[in-house]
């Protein structure tokens, strides 16, 4: 097992971000023995003041603005830009479970006997949470804000390209809680096993291969776990759409940040041959060259690492050999750091391995349909459910999508991108497992529900 955990950046890989010392299995279990004492101080201070310490920690967060957003670009390769979208996002999300602490919870019921009857959420103890690289404080965040706001103690393993954004985070929150209620353990699959086996509740974001691993482990010991998985979503887009407002659109929900995203574009489903539009897609992946994330008007910076990189251009390859017809990007791209090009290929099998299953790059595939319900088939023919976007005109039409799809989100003339914050967030089949996250559905996963009945003396 490695000792330590090496971040390096992507677009300059001889820049070691952060080494921090390796958890073995009994750190971990420390830690959550730690989180589970703290909780009790955490339980004492009550609502108000676990509201109080998590506004605190959104203006500590406000105030590392720029140290937190420079340190996301660095390590993981996102451009300036989303970046600063990312750091906006997690000072929103600790500033709302903030005021979630001191929201009405549980409810009244009329009592059969006795004179009061109601119901109210406990925490689940200490929360396991376990996440990827590619929002390194966002996911953390929309994650830890509920469990803590829910009362639990929260012990993260962070993925290790992200370690030092999981070190930035815990030195903002640690400023703010009490000692021990928030901690991080660095490390690779071990620490993340050792963490299922012992936390009191599981949060996971990442493959879905590790996320079924993770589900059974959890369920085995009979914890409440919810998974976040990857997608494979698809952009239908229906004759009536605006050829270049479209296209603009899907080439930035494929390829910005490097398609790295769970949400990402990665099939484009044309209805009715709108070859009018193919072309303006064409022609939008090929202007989104490769440049340095820290530049402001970057979209495309690198991918996370050499294998990463290695990964699209193989597939690259793997498309072109069974047929398919490179329309943008294509090739290696010449320069220090793990970049790849933005690439769509046409004329694949919509059964081939790369339109099922996610590339986790900067890789689009098109796809034809004669209408609708073709293009809903095909949408929904793969295993991953996690958004469809539909774009177009015909209200009726995309209604009709809206009612097909067989995905955790829809959107219509938006992106599949980009998800408010406060709104319950998820997939189907094998993209989620477990309630959604987000939103005030993320306090029910955290809790469980007490029913407390009292009635008067001798009555
Ligand atoms: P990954 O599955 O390789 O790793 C995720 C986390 O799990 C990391 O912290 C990793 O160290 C840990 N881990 C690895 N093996 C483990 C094991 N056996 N037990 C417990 N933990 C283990 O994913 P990644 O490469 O970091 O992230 C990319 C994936 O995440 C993509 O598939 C993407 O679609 C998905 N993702 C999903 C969402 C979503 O909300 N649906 C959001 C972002 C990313």
């Amino acid at each position: 097992m490695p000792q330590a955990v090496t971040s390096r950046s992507p677009q300059s890989p001889s820049d070691v971000v952060g080494e921090f010392p390796a958890a073995d299995a009994s750190d971990v279990r420390a830690a959550v023995d730690r989180a589970g004492a703290a909780r009790l101080e955490w339980a004492s201070i009550g609502a108000a003041g676990r509201s109080a310490a998590l506004s605190a920690a959104a203006r500590a967060l406000r105030e590392r603005s720029e140290e937190a957003t420079a340190l996301i670009v660095r390590e993981v390769g996102k451009p300036l830009t989303e970046a600063r979208g990312e750091l906006a996002r997690a000072v929103a999300i600790l500033d709302y479970y903030a005021q979630a602490c001191v929201a009405a919870s549980g409810e009244l019921y009329p009592p059969s006997v006795g004179a009061l009857l109601y119901s109210e959420r406990r925490p689940c103890g200490v929360a396991g949470l376990i996440t990827p690289w590619n929002f390194p404080l966002a996911i953390p965040l929309w994650k830890a804000a509920p469990a803590l706001a829910a009362g639990n103690a929260v012990v993260l393993k962070p993925s290790p390209e992200a370690a030092a954004c999981a070190e930035l985070l815990s030195s903002v929150l640690g400023g703010c809680l009490p000692a021990g209620v928030f901690s991080v353990v660095q490390g690779e699959a071990q620490a993340g096993t050792t963490l299922v086996a012992c936390a009191d509740v599981v949060s996971f974001t990442g493959s879905a291969a590790v996320g079924a691993a993770v589900t059974s482990a959890a369920a085995g010991r009979g914890i409440p776990v919810q998974c976040e998985m990857g997608g494979q979503n698809a952009a239908i887009v229906l004759p009536d759409a605006d050829a270049a407002a479209t296209a603009a659109m899907i080439a930035s929900a494929a390829m910005g940040y490097a398609g790295q995203k769970c949400t990402a574009t990665r099939r484009v489903i044309v209805v009715g041959g709108n070859e009018g539009f193919i072309d303006a897609l064409a022609d939008a992946v090929s202007a989104l060259a490769p440049a340095p994330p820290e530049d402001g008007g970057t979209v495309l910076g690198p991918v996370i690492s050499r294998a990463a990189q290695q990964r699209v251009s193989d597939a690259v390859a793997a498309g072109e050999a069974a047929g398919g017809r490179v329309l943008a990007g294509g090739g290696e791209i010449d320069r220090e750091g793990w970049f790849a090009p933005a690439t769509l290929l046409d004329g694949l099998d919509p059964g081939h391995e790369l339109a099922r299953e996610e590339t986790f790059g900067p890789l689009a595939i098109v796809l034809r349909a004669a209408d609708l319900e073709q293009a809903m088939h095909l949408s929904g023919g793969v295993r991953f459910g996690l958004v469809t976007s539909l774009h177009g005109r015909d209200l009726d039409a995309l209604l009709a999508g809206v009612a097909m799809a067989d995905t955790g989100l829809v959107k219509v003339n938006a992106p599949t991108t980009g998800v408010d914050f406060y709104a319950p967030f998820g997939g189907e089949k094998d993209s989620s497992y477990g309630l959604r996250e987000q939103g005030p559905r993320a306090l029910d996963f955290y809790s469980s529900t007490r029913t407390v009945t009292i009635a008067p003396h001798g009555a």
